[in-house]
């Protein structure tokens, strides 16, 4: 399948939590304040930050049978089915490959290099999709591989919208996805600033 035929598949649940179907699976990542939601087959959770790891949320759209994939600070946090992981950890779930990526700041403290915080990057229907977590513009990006990536532009915790679109440069997905605004941090101008600026580099959806 193609990008857009993917990016029909992905719902943006509010905040950094997205629903993403294909390959026959329903994957869930680090839902939050959740109104609805079909249960997950696997649930990604990029780290601890109680908007990102909400055991409340995880409860609401998990069944018997969800696969977590997560780090070891939010593993402490959850039951069931979790599989602990580090960035550079390939595996593959319920026959999607997933691979954890560094996820970090770089001129604030909210998100040390060395807690081993999350980014993802999951194949579905063949697509590549990058979940960036909470993260700065960091050099590891000119080596992520993605079709579609979901990058952070609110500020405060993670990258402003221009970092944003400086990451998007050093990363070059078919499309790219805002997130991180709109609950906590960040607004819509945000996702607006970085889908202008990026005209007529990298298409821009907003979900
Ligand atoms: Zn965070
Ligand atoms: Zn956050």
């Amino acid at each position: 399948m193609g990008v857009h035929d993917v990016v029909k598949n992905i719902t943006w649940l509010g905040h950094d939590g997205f629903l993403i179907k294909g390959d026959g699976k329903a994957i869930v990542i680090d839902p939050f304040q959740v109104k609805q939601c079909e249960p997950a087959d696997i649930i990604l959770v990029t780290h601890e930050h109680y908007d990102h790891c909400s055991p409340e949320d995880i409860q609401k759209v998990r069944k018997a049978s969800t696969v977590i994939v997560t780090e070891a600070n939010s593993a402490r946090k959850l039951s069931g089915d979790v599989r602990v992981v580090q960035p550079g950890d390939k595996l593959t779930v319920s026959g999607i490959p997933i691979e954890a990526v560094p996820a970090y700041n770089t001129n604030k403290d909210f998100h040390p290099k060395e807690n081993g915080w999350l980014g993802f990057v999951l194949t579905v229907d063949g697509v590549r999709i990058y979940h960036a977590g909470d993260t700065d513009l960091i050099p590891e990006m000119a080596s992520v591989e993605a079709d579609i990536a979901l990058l952070p532009v609110s500020g405060t915790y993670v990258m402003t919208a221009e970092e944003a679109v400086e990451a998007a440069k050093a990363i070059k997905p078919r499309l790219a996805i805002p997130m991180h605004y709109g609950a906590i941090v960040g607004s819509a101008d945000d996702a607006r600033r970085f889908s202008d600026a990026l005209a007529g580099t990298c298409e821009v959806v907003l979900l």
